[in-house]
């Protein structure tokens, strides 16, 4: 055998064992969830409730580190280039899919540089606007944002964000282009929409819902096939004539790819037992959603989720032809 190819096994038997004793003893010490949108946001909002529940399953704190930019690249980024030793995972959404497409100089391969753990929950999203927005009901919002389109700002997480896909969804709906103010999440964006300085935003209802009962901003309606158990009065975008904007926030639960496979056994095993939590489904249910199933908190389902996803917006954003570089 020449020595290189010897050598080479020596290495390759070396890592198995490195990662064999790692899968034994993790976690050892605290785990950095990163959430690539700021504090406050739905992301955000999803992020701590599974950190917490898995932080007592595995028996070290899951820290949430908010890490904003760039549509959530930013922070998906840091974890493609994190240590891949579990220690650092990143919960991200629908936008890990569109950004594939929309950074044509993305510094990291969306489907090479993460280890997959497992889907988390799909979210709806709501079209809502400041509370005295004008028009009453979905069919005049559609009328009086074409008509107003250009005074009329809509906010986002910036270029790949779930809130950037469903307003290029509506700006091809509407067939017109509004003014977009990018922020580093939907926190900071509902903040300002409740303060009326920003008009609208299409949000998940994980961010929207507290607010819509409470009647701080006005709700128009909500993106799923489906009305919404917890706004009945509220009409589906295929009710209004726009299937096109038909849109559910999936997220998923990635870490570093070489992340042993044992511990991403284990983190997946975490996440399936967060999910099963009564209280968690609870949770999720007053903020208009529910956990994903079992059989979808494991690695293969989110891998079929995300490359699937790919494939499906990027004719749609091709269309749109509006990339971030
Ligand atoms: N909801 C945001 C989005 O547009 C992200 C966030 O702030 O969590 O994707």
């Amino acid at each position: 055998m020449a020595l290189t190819t010897k050598l080479a096994g020596i290495a390759a038997g070396a890592v198995l064992a490195a990662s064999a004793a790692i899968a034994q003893t993790y976690p050892e010490r605290q785990i950095t969830l990163v959430v690539p949108f700021a504090a406050g946001g739905p992301t955000d909002t999803v992020g701590r409730l599974i950190a917490e529940r898995m932080s007592a399953d595995l028996g070290q704190q899951v820290i949430v580190e908010n890490v904003g930019g760039a549509g959530g690249t930013l922070g998906a980024g840091n974890v493609a280039s994190a240590e891949a030793d579990g220690y650092t995972v990143l919960l991200h959404h629908i936008g890990m899919a569109t950004s594939a497409t929309l950074y044509r100089n993305l510094a990291y391969s969306t489907t090479e540089a993460f280890e997959y753990i497992g889907l988390v929950t799909e979210v709806p999203m709501t079209i809502v606007a400041r509370k005295d927005f004008e028009p009453a009901d979905f069919a005049s919002f559609i009328t009086y944002v074409k008509e107003n389109a250009d005074t009329i700002t809509m906010a986002n997480a910036g270029i790949g964000a779930a809130s950037h896909l469903c307003g290029m969804l509506f700006m091809q709906a509407i067939e017109a282009p509004i003014v977009t103010v990018p922020y580093k999440g939907t926190g900071p964006a509902m903040t300002e929409l409740l303060g009326g300085q920003i008009d609208i935003m299409c949000d998940q209802t994980t961010n929207t819902s507290e607010q819509i009962k409470g009647g701080t901003i006005k709700a128009y309606a909500v993106t799923s096939p489906a009305r919404l158990e917890i706004f009945p009065d509220l009409p589906t975008v295929s009710e209004g004539g726009f299937a096109g904007m038909e849109v559910s926030v999936w997220h998923g639960l990635y870490a570093p790819k070489g992340t042993p496979p044992e511990v991403v056994e284990r983190l997946s095993a975490s996440l399936q037992t967060a999910l099963a939590d009564p209280g968690i489904a609870e949770k999720l249910a007053e903020l208009g959603t529910a956990p994903s199933p079992a059989a979808d908190a494991t690695p293969a389902a989110l891998k079929a989720k995300l490359e699937a996803e790919i494939e499906r917006w990027k004719p749609v954003i091709e269309t749109a032809g509006v990339y971030a570089d």
